[in-house]
Formats: structure tokens, sequence, C-alpha cells
């Protein structure tokens, strides 16, 4: 088990549908730790930027429509394994093959708004956390949450951070 850190998006289809608070609920049942987030609204250029590597296929295009046409939750998940865990957690990218119980089985109302996303490994995991995060944000609450603070009885920690 490795302390891992995965850039999360919660998509404009849950958003929309006040789904946030549920899903950031899942992630932390199964042990991950939101320690950076932001609502955002992309561009559609600025989500293609972030998709670059489905640029040449054929769902590219309905893919930026659909992640700049409202706002997003980006966020940074920390835990043992996050970068494999979070994706167990959203399930299958087409929802009729996630299994029952991820997000993407329970939220998901398409292939394409499929409600979350998560980085796929340690490389693009490192990427796309810089992509939405500024070194100092991510840096600072990676230190914060890491530190002896996590010792505290969950009730008091809450309120010490949140
Ligand atoms: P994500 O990168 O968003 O976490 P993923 O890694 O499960 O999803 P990718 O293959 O990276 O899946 O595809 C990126 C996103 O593009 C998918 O989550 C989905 O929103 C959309 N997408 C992928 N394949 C298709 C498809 N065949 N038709 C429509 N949309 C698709
Ligand atoms: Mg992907």
């Amino acid at each position: 088990m490795s302390l891992e850190k995965t850039l999360s998006i919660i998509k404009p289809d849950a958003v929309k549908r006040d789904l946030t608070g549920k899903i950031i609920a899942m992630f932390e049942e199964k042990g991950l730790r939101v320690v950076a987030q932001k609502k955002i609204w992309l561009s559609k250029e600025q989500a293609g930027s972030f998709y670059d590597i489905h640029r040449d296929r054929p769902f590219f295009g309905e893919l930026c429509e659909f992640m700049s046409s409202g706002p997003i939750v980006a966020q940074v998940l920390q835990g043992d394994n996050a970068i494999e865990l979070n994706r167990e957690i959203m399930g299958a990218t087409n929802p009729e093959q996630a299994e029952a119980g991820t997000i993407r089985k329970e939220f998901a109302l398409s292939m394409t708004e499929n409600s979350a996303h998560g980085s796929d490994s340690p490389e693009t995991a490192k990427q796309e956390i810089r992509f939405f995060f500024s070194g100092l944000e991510v840096d600072f609450a990676a230190v914060f949450f890491s530190s002896a603070i996590l010792n505290f009885p969950k009730f008091e920690r809450t309120n010490k951070i949140r």
C-alpha cells in the first residue's frame, strides 16, 4: 500500500443534479480524503486541453461540449492506493457495465455523461493535479492532512479543518 494523490472530477451532469455531496461521501466512506477542491466552469477549449489524449477520438467534440456545459468540482483525493481505488469507486466508463454501488452505476446518465473522472496512472495523476491546482494549494493540503492532526478524534479534526 502506498499513500497516493489522484485527480477526481465530479462532472457537470452530477453537479447539476446536486449529487456532489453524495459522491464525496462515497469517496470518504472508502478511505479517500479530499485534500484540495474547487468548483469551476471550464471553457470548451479548456475541456479539450484536459482531455487532449482523446482529441482524435470520435466522441471528442461531444465530450468537450459536455465537460463545458456547467460547473464541475475538481478535487485531489489522497489515500492508500488512491489512483486505483478512485477508479474502483467510480466504476466502468460505460454505466451499463459498471458494478452495483459504484458512482457511475448509481448516477451516470450515459457513456459521456458519466458523473466522474479519475486519473488512470501516477503520471496522469501528477499532470492532472497540476492542471487544476497550484503547488501551493496541493502541497499545503498534503502537509496539513498528513501531519499529527490526523491522530485527533474525528469530530475534533473535522472542526479544525473544515
Ligand atoms: P475519465 O477519463 O473521464 O475518468 P475513463 O478513463 O473511464 O473516463 P476514457 O476512455 O478516458 O474513460 O474516456 C474519457 C471520457 O470520454 C469518458 O469518461 C466519457 O465521458 C467519454 N467517452 C469515452 N468513450 C466514449 C464513447 N465511446 N462515447 C461517448 N463518450 C465516451
Ligand atoms: Mg480516462
